[in-house]
């Protein structure tokens, strides 16, 4: 009994932490491609993490275009990508206009967040440690994209 109500109370809690969340985003987000799986649903529009050395993109080194999984806009150019170690795909840089961005403070740290311009899906973290000229380092879930090659 006690553990049910544990239980109960666990989920309540977690919909109330979850609902704001939902309030905000239910103008912008939106889930165009409905054959997304649940982690993908859960990193593009709960802004979750996918575990790192998991992307099937980490060493794809073809030349084309990565495009957001849920609606298509076209984000990053392969010509872009540099492996960063970190085990998430990285870009030093991303197409104009592919991205907005927000500060997010989770986890008790001030990252900048950003997610499709076209339909509000979060992405990743862009950092400004990259190692090219442009000094910038985006760190994009490989779940979230997808890799169309030139050929
Ligand atoms: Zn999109």
């Amino acid at each position: 009994m006690r553990r049910l109500f544990l239980k109960l109370f666990g989920i309540s809690i977690l919909g109330l932490l979850v609902a704001p969340y939902k309030f905000l985003y239910s103008q912008t987000k939106k889930i165009i491609n409905q054959n997304l799986t649940n982690e993908q649903k859960n990193i593009l529009f709960n802004e979750g993490t996918e575990m790192p050395f998991t992307s099937s993109l980490l060493h794809e080194k073809r030349e084309g275009f990565y495009h957001c999984a849920n609606c298509g806009n076209k984000l990053f150019s392969s010509v872009t990508k540099f492996d960063s170690g970190t085990g998430w795909p990285s870009f030093s840089e991303a197409l104009p206009g592919a991205f907005n961005t927000k500060i997010d403070y989770a986890f008790g740290m001030k990252r900048i967040e950003y997610h499709c311009a076209k339909c509000g899906a979060h992405h990743g973290h862009v950092f400004d440690d990259g190692p090219s000229e442009t000094g910038k380092r985006f760190c994009n879930n490989g779940i979230c994209l997808i890799f169309i090659p030139s050929d």
